[in-house]
């Protein structure tokens, strides 16, 4: 597994797990643990949850599934942005600690921006790494103007920034990705296989076709191909997470992206930024 070295100095696998959905319907919860847990195995070991996901229930699963091996995991939470002011935020994040069953989050993020004043935000973020609760913090949904006002507001420890990035949502190739490669902060793709609905047609379907790869794994392939860049695809079947987890090791080539182009052409000015 190819990994990338986060500003905490951990080491972090470019492909990780989503939980978007998970824990919503009891019947499907032993499956999507298992995935969980085969993924770790895999070495897919970096997790992302939120609060928002089923209201606690996808952080509740998480915590099942890694109630024995906590430690192999790189835990990402997120806080919603009402929650995310000085006052609320600890208890917000304790919340997510109790149903995560750990005392500690690798990673909280604030999931997109709203109303509260940023520097109130980095304030909170900062006192929970003080207070050993999270060991870093960072943004989601930010374009470049909102890290720029994140930068001119105290951010300057954040960590990554999580963003819709895929094949054919390439937006932040224009201006976001090369923003935060320039200070070294990771990006981290989320709905990086854009939940399925890629086309299985045409350039997709062509270099999939001459590398015995699925749309799935060229989608992550691409998302991943730039360093400075994870992705954290959900798969709720062991059968998805094989195939994800193979996808870091196919080797693809630049005239592979090339024609690609022609389906999915890359940004040639600036796009806002695309939020699921
Ligand atoms: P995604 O990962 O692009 O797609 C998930 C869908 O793709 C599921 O229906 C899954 O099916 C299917 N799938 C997984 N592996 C597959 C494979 N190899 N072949 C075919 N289908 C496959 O979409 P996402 O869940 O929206 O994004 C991933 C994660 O990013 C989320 O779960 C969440 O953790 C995070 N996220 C963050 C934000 C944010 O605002 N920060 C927004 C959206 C998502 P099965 O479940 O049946 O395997």
């Amino acid at each position: 597994m190819r990994h990338l070295h986060f500003p905490t100095g951990d080491s972090i696998p470019a492909l990780g797990q989503g939980t978007w959905r998970m824990g919503e319907a009891s019947r499907s919860a032993s499956d999507e643990i298992a995935a969980l847990r085969h993924g770790i195995h895999l070495g897919l070991t970096l997790i992302d949850t939120a609060e928002m996901y089923g209201e606690g229930a996808a952080e509740e699963l998480v915590g099942r599934a890694i109630a024995d091996c906590r430690e192999l995991v790189f835990l990402v939470s997120k806080v919603y942005p009402q929650n995310a002011s000085r006052r609320a935020m600890a208890a917000h994040c304790e919340a997510s600690l109790k149903r995560l069953g750990t005392d500690q989050l690798d990673l909280y993020l604030l999931h997109w921006r709203g109303s509260v004043p940023l520097d109130e935000s980095v304030e909170a973020f900062e006192r929970l790494v003080e207070a050993g609760k999270i060991k870093a913090w960072g943004v989601s949904n930010f374009d470049v103007d909102d890290m720029e006002d994140l930068m001119a507001n105290g951010g300057g420890r954040c960590a990554t920034n999580q963003v819709l990035y895929n094949v054919s949502r390439r937006g932040p190739e224009f201006d976001l990705l090369p923003w935060m490669s320039e200070r070294k902060i990771p990006v981290m793709a989320y709905s990086p296989i854009e939940q399925g609905r890629l086309p299985a047609t045409g350039s997709l379907q062509a270099i999939a076709g001459r590398h015995g790869a699925t749309i799935a794994q060229v989608a992550l392939a691409f998302s991943t191909r730039r360093p400075g860049v994870m992705a954290i695809p959900k798969a709720s079947t062991m059968a998805h997470v094989d195939e994800n987890a193979r996808a870091i090791d196919l080797c693809f080539e630049e005239d592979d992206w090339a024609s690609l182009d022609r389906d999915f052409p890359a940004p040639r000015r600036k796009q806002s930024l695309e939020m699921l």
